[in-house]
């Protein structure tokens, strides 16, 4: 009887760990790491997000990803037209 029962809770506790975690996978974040993220005193936590450095335009202050920046006499711009502008209005 008592064999039956701690069977029946390994396979409850096995159940409920598997689910928690298909369900950690979709979300892809707990709320408890969430948490623990903004709440610690590391400036930066290691996360699967790849943080890239953002440029502003120098046109128009849009922010973009370094890798897609125009870059310009060391002005960051978005677009090849703001890189344009950007020339012109230094002459
Ligand atoms: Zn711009």
């Amino acid at each position: 009887m008592s064999k039956a029962l701690l069977v029946l809770l390994v396979l409850f506790l096995g159940w409920t760990l598997w689910k928690k975690r298909r369900r950690e996978r979709q979300q892809g974040q707990t709320p408890q790491d969430a948490a623990r993220a903004g709440s610690g005193s590391d400036a930066q936590a290691p996360g699967p997000i790849n943080a890239e450095a953002m440029l502003p335009c120098a046109c128009c202050g849009l922010h973009v990803p370094a890798g897609e920046a125009l870059l310009d006499k060391g002005l960051a711009f978005c677009s090849a037209d703001h890189l344009r502008r950007g020339r012109a209005s230094r002459g």
